[in-house]
Parts: C-alpha cells; structure tokens; sequence
C-alpha cells in the first residue's frame, strides 16, 4: 500500500493555519476540527512548518498562558519531513516511529496534497491484514474439502 491509496479514501483536504495566527486561533482550529494537528503554510501556499497539540504543551509549560497571543511560528516545527503519494506505507510509520511524530504532509510538486496520520497507516495495515487473514482462511477451508 501506498500513500496515494489512503488519500484516495481520506481525501486531500488538509486544514491549515498561517505563520501569523496567534495560538489562540490554532486552538480553535484544532478543537474545531476534533485534530491534534495542523500544517502551516504561508500567504502563497507554500509550506512553512507544522505544529501540534504537543508544541502547544511544550510552550505553554516553558512560557505560561502568555503563549496564546504568540504567533503560531514562534511554536511550529519548520523542518518538516514531507513524503510523497509514491511512499510506501512500510516506510511511512518507520519516518514516524524514528521521528516520533504521529503526522507528515503529503507533497507533490512542492504543494501541499494530503496529510497523513499513524491512525491513517494503522487503520490501514490493520484492514491489509484482514483481507489477507480471509483470503489464508478461505484458501485453508478450499483446499481441506
Ligand atoms: P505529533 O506526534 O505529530 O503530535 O508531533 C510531535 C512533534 O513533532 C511536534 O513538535 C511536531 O511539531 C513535530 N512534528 C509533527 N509532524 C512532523 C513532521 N512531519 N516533520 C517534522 N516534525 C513533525
């Protein structure tokens, strides 16, 4: 499986926030789309970072509230590990695992084409290993009449 046959389900849609929104507007973002993470990206579309649930707790308990008027810059990760709809699903949760983040953009021709999550790769395995548990057990069942 590759990343193309997830987007394919999950859709290319990628919420966004700007470098400029203060915390305070991520927060809302994210509690309003029920996600933990979101994909910065600049006034011309290109990508500017990423920034999650876990920046947001790592701020607020060097720097306190004060934080939620900080712009989101100030608290993303600009150095991004991206894939592409080309990667494989294998090789995605070991970038995930390594990196130990649960996210990563999908990128084709330098724009922003999906994202990705561990949920996404897990549900997706998981499913990948039904099909091939049912297709082992009606084999077994065939060849055993
Ligand atoms: P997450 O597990 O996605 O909540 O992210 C944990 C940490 O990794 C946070 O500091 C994120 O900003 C950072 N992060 C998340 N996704 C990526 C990514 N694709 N590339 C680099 N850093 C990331």
């Amino acid at each position: 499986m590759h990343v193309s046959d997830l987007i394919r389900t999950k859709g290319a849609d990628v919420v966004t926030v700007s470098p400029e929104d203060d915390v305070r507007t991520l927060l809302a973002v994210l509690a309003e789309h029920h996600i933990g993470a979101t994909v910065v990206v600049d006034a011309d579309g290109a990508l500017a970072g990423i920034v999650s649930e876990r920046d947001i707790v790592r701020a607020i308990a060097r720097r306190g509230a004060a934080i939620l008027s900080d712009a989101v810059s100030t608290i993303m990760t600009a150095d991004v590990k991206t894939c592409t709809p080309q990667t494989h699903l294998e090789e995605l949760s070991r970038v995930m695992t390594d990196g130990r983040f649960r996210h990563v953009p999908v990128m084709v021709d330098d724009r922003l084409a999906g994202l990705v999550s561990i949920g996404d790769v897990v549900k997706s395995r998981i499913t990948e290993l039904e099909v091939e548990r049912d297709s082992l057990s009606s084999y077994i069942r065939t060849a055993s009449t």
